[in-house]
C-alpha cells in the first residue's frame, strides 16, 4: 500500500469540486490537483495554434507538443503551458469547450494521466476530474461523485462569471453545461461515470461546508483504519 494517501473527487462540471477538493486537501494537508486544468492547458494550445476542435487526428498529433505543467506557489496550483503561466487564461469560458474536445482523445489522456499518477506518488493528494476514481486513481481509499442538477450547476457559474465581470448568459451556460455533460459522459475514452466504489453526493441543496465536513469525515475514518 502506498505511504500517501488519495482522495478521488469526480463529477460533472461546475458542481462545486474544486472550491470542494481544495478545501479538504487544506484540511487533510494533502496537495490539490485540479486535473481539469491540464485538459484546459491543451484546449488552450489548440486553440491557439489554430488546431481544429474537431480535428481528432490532428489534436492527437500535437499533444506531445502542449507541454504542461503543475507547480506550486505559496500552496496554490500554478498551470503552465510551455514554460507560460497560464493560470488565468484558462478560465476564459471558450477553453471550457476546447478542454472537453481534447479530453476526449487517447493520446492526450494518456500523456496527461501519466502526469496525474506521478503526482499522486509523491504526495498524498486530493485530485477531482472526471476519471480519478475509474482510472487515475482506481485503488484511492476514498471516492466521490459529486454533482448537483444542471440548473444549480449553470447559475453557479453564471454568478462566478459575473463576479468576475465576464458575464455571460445564464441560458447558455445552462446549454453549454449539458453539452459538455453530454461529451464527457458518452465520449469512448474514459467517459465521465461514477466509480462502483464512489459515494455519490447531490451538492444541489447542501453547502460547500456541508460537502466539505462529509468528505473529511470519510478520509479520516479510511485513514484511522488504516493505521
Ligand atoms: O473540471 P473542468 O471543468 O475544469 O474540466 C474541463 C474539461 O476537462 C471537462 O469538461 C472534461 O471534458 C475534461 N476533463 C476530463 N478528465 C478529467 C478532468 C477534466 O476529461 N480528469
Amino acid at each position: 500500500m502506498s505511504e500517501y494517501f488519495a482522495v478521488a473527487i469526480d463529477g460533472p462540471a461546475a458542481a462545486g469540486k474544486s472550491t470542494v477538493a481544495k478545501r479538504v486537501a487544506r484540511e487533510l494537508g494533502a496537495l490539490y490537483l485540479d486535473t481539469g486544468a491540464m485538459y484546459r492547458a491543451v484546449g488552450l494550445y489548440m486553440l491557439r495554434h489554430g488546431v481544429s476542435l474537431d480535428d481528432a487526428e490532428g489534436i492527437a498529433h500535437r499533444a506531445g507538443e502542449a507541454r504542461v505543467d503543475v507547480r506550486y506557489v505559496d500552496g496554490i496550483q500554478r498551470v503552465f503551458l510551455c514554460g507560460e503561466d497560464v493560470s488565468q487564461a484558462i478560465r476564459e469560458n471558450e477553453v471550457s469547450a476546447a478542454a472537453s474536445a481534447v479530453s476526449a482523445v487517447p493520446a492526450v489522456r494518456k500523456i496527461l494521466m501519466a502526469r496525474q499518477r506521478e503526482i499522486a506518488a509523491g504526495s498524498s493528494v486530493v485530485m477531482d476530474g472526471r476519471d480519478i476514481g475509474t482510472k487515475v486513481l482506481p485503488d484511492a481509499p476514498v471516492k466521490v461523485f459529486l454533482t448537483a442538477s444542471a440548473e444549480v450547476r449553470a447559475r453557479r457559474r453564471f454568478e462566478e462569471l459575473s463576479a468576475k465581470g465576464q458575464p455571460v448568459p445564464y441560458e447558455r451556460l445552462l446549454e453549454e453545461i449539458r453539452q459538455r455533460d453530454h461529451n464527457d459522459a458518452t465520449r469512448a475514452a474514459s467517459p465521465m461515470v461514477q466509480a462502483a466504489d464512489a459515494q455519490l453526493l447531490d451538492s444541489s441543496d447542501m453547502t460547500v461546508e456541508q460537502v466539505v465536513a462529509a468528505i473529511v469525515a470519510m478520509a479520516r475514518e479510511k485513514m484511522e483504519g488504516r493505521r
